[in-house]
């Protein structure tokens, strides 16, 4: 499923150069990840890397239907899904 880019672009300049993932399943106990997250290495297997994904549930009325997330947490986010 391919996310539309500007949802990608929006999506990058929210989070700051930062994942946005929150869940607690990762250790994100009291804030979110904290992985710095450089934009040339999107999809990039090294330090900085990251993908876009999307939220499962949508807030309504927001623009953001996506999330930046460092490697390590798209990786298992993934893999929560499988399980599911
Ligand atoms: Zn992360
Ligand atoms: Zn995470």
């Amino acid at each position: 499923m391919a996310i539309p880019e500007i949802s990608v672009l929006q999506a990058w300049e929210k989070a700051g150069g930062q994942c946005e993932c929150r869940r607690v399943s990762h250790g994100h106990i009291y804030s979110r990840c904290t992985n710095r997250l450089v934009f040339e290495n999107r999809g990039a297997g090294t330090s900085g890397g990251w993908a876009p994904r999307y939220i499962t549930v949508p807030a309504k009325g927001t623009a953001m239907s996506c999330e930046i997330m460092c490697l390590d947490c798209y990786n298992l986010a993934r893999a929560d899904e499988f399980h599911k």
